[in-house]
């Protein structure tokens, strides 16, 4: 069971199962929506995704091509949002309330980062997308 929560905990959700590992966009509109360099997602089963409290809490805004990020309205931490294809959830990394045993596994739009930004691992960094195997 991992739990997480926003920062008022008006939202709070549980997956009764595993997380996947740890990706993190280096993309304007994550670092946008995160308010820092990048934004770290994991991913989980919508069938394992439950929310505890607050699902009426969170609020969407869809960019016109379809860019969509989901936030609590109170204290507007992102929240979990399902994926467009129903079958996963994903999860801000920060939203979580423990730390499972997950890493970072790939950075992707690294080739839009900010010019700052240095990335202190060694997981697989793109260009943009995960390249298809
Ligand atoms: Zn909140
Ligand atoms: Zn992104």
């Amino acid at each position: 069971m991992v739990k997480g929560s926003c920062l008022c905990k008006g939202v709070q959700y549980a997956v009764d199962g595993k997380v996947s590992d740890i990706g993190h966009c280096h993309c304007s509109k994550c670092r946008k929506i995160s308010g820092v360099n990048s934004n770290g997602v994991v991913l989980a089963a919508a069938r394992r995704f439950q929310w505890i409290c607050g699902e009426d809490l969170v609020r969407h805004y869809s960019m016109e091509d379809g860019w969509t990020s989901a936030f609590c309205s109170t204290c507007g931490c992102p929240a979990p949002m399902p994926m467009p294809d129903g079958k996963l959830f994903w999860l801000p990394i920060g939203s979580l309330d423990e730390y499972p045993e997950i890493n970072v596994v790939q950075h992707i739009y690294v080739g839009s980062k900010a010019r700052w930004e240095i990335i202190g691992d060694d997981a697989p960094q793109y260009d943009t997308e995960v390249e298809e195997a």
